[in-house]
């Protein structure tokens, strides 16, 4: 039995039945580059679902991390540490906002804006201003009021989810305006739908959330938290069009593939949860915090967030020549920076084609029902990008060559 063999017998025993993983056990990486328990090759273009920016075992990140451990790891909130007051500064810095709460996840960060955003109106009176609209499709994360906003009803059954958050299609401004009413106290939206099938929104949607939002005193926030860092070419993908929220979800890219969340808030939201209201026993650990700050300046260092865009608009080309090659599987292709999605023919499931792209060596993830969701390192070579796109043309061919078969 291998080593993998072994670790996959127990896996099956032991943990938890929530997930579906591929019968693959890491034991490291580098770069783009995944190896597995028994020593095989992979090449990642994943990144751990859009989060290990900076690629594995990036040695700049790991001396920061290494160092950080030894001089200090954890105080509490209680107290202060250095690298999480650097990282709020080099945040807001970055994105212009007044105000960063940190916490340990996506899901969180988002359950902070829905408690900032009630607590906000409850704090100024205005109890009655309590729903929320979000967008069908959207993914928000997996706690309960994450959830809630969570535009996908099974992510919802049977959970007991609290209510008040109105659904209408993303992209839909018609229907936001319809949904609209001087109740809503939030409008919240990811910057691209990811998890949902890679939806960039049309453009001057969110300039016309903000719009809309300030004129009928609601908070538009945004979630960052696939987007953010860089993923989409620009440190934000909101700044494509110039707009500010009046808050936004960060996450997965942040910590690199350490655990981090945060959210960034303008002034006018700087009081709206005081002492006691809200916190996180880890949020804002320091050894966190150096991972993020250590992203940071890999990020600048090696100019990977303008290299996002380059490379991702290079991925599209060669995904785009997949589709002109393989009509009867690919429809088309679509998505910002490093977050692209190749979107497939109805009667694909793109769960089922990922095994096979394994088989070939490359990893790359679901996003809906039929799109193949590439979301690799920002540290990801043209190179590597070249490698992935061929070994999933031979996947491709393989399809084609069954549904000309079966017409
Ligand atoms: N928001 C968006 C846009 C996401 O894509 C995700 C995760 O995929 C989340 C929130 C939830 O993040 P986490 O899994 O870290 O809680």
């Amino acid at each position: 039995m291998s080593r993998q063999d072994e670790l996959l017998e127990i896996a099956k025993r032991r943990l938890y039945g929530n997930y579906r993983p591929a019968p693959v056990v890491f034991a490291r990486g580098k770069g783009c580059e995944l190896f597995d328990a028994d020593g095989h090759r992979y090449l990642d273009l994943c990144a751990g679902v859009a989060v290990c920016s900076v690629g594995h075992a990036h040695p700049t990140y790991v001396k920061a991390i290494a160092e950080q451990a030894g001089r200090l790891m954890h105080v509490s909130n209680y107290f202060y540490n250095e690298p999480n007051i650097l990282l709020a500064e080099e945040l807001c810095r970055r994105t212009g906002f007044s105000r960063a709460f940190f916490c340990n996840s996506g899901g969180e960060a988002n359950e902070a804006l829905l408690k900032l955003t009630r607590r906000h109106f409850y704090g100024q009176g205005q109890t009655g201003r309590a729903r929320i609209i979000a967008f069908d499709n959207a993914f928000h994360g997996r706690t309960l009021g994450a959830v809630s906003m969570t535009g996908t009803p099974k992510y919802r059954e049977g959970f007991g989810v609290p209510g008040n958050v109105t659904h209408v299609p993303y992209g839909d401004l018609a229907a936001v305006k319809k949904a609209m009413g001087p109740d809503v106290a939030a409008v919240i939206a990811e910057a691209v739908q990811g998890e949902g099938g890679v939806f960039p929104a049309p453009a001057g949607f969110f300039s016309s959330l903000r719009a809309l939002c300030d004129e009928h005193g609601a908070l538009f926030l945004v979630d960052e938290v696939q987007t953010g860092i860089g993923r989409t070419g620009r440190f934000l993908a909101i700044e494509k069009e110039g707009v500010m929220p009046d808050a936004i979800a960060l996450a997965k890219g942040l910590g690199g593939g350490f655990p981090i969340g945060a959210i960034l808030t303008t002034e006018k939201l700087a009081g709206a949860l005081p002492p006691g209201t809200h916190g996180s026993t880890f949020g804002g650990n320091a050894l966190a915090s150096a991972a993020a700050l250590s992203v940071l300046s890999i990020l600048d260092e090696e100019k990977l967030v303008e290299g996002a865009r380059t490379k991702g608009a290079g991925l599209v080309a060669k995904l785009e020549e997949l589709v002109r090659v393989f009509p009867r599987v690919c429809e088309s292709v679509r998505g910002e920076g490093l977050l692209v999605g190749l979107v497939l023919h109805e009667g694909f499931v793109a769960r089922d084609i990922l095994p096979l792209v394994q088989r070939e060596g490359v990893l790359i993830i679901a996003a809906g029902d039929r799109v193949l969701r590439f979301a690799p390192p920002l540290v990801v070579t043209e190179a590597e990008l070249a490698e992935g796109v061929s070994a999933l043309r031979g996947v491709l061919a393989k399809l084609d060559e069954g549904r000309r078969g079966a017409a």
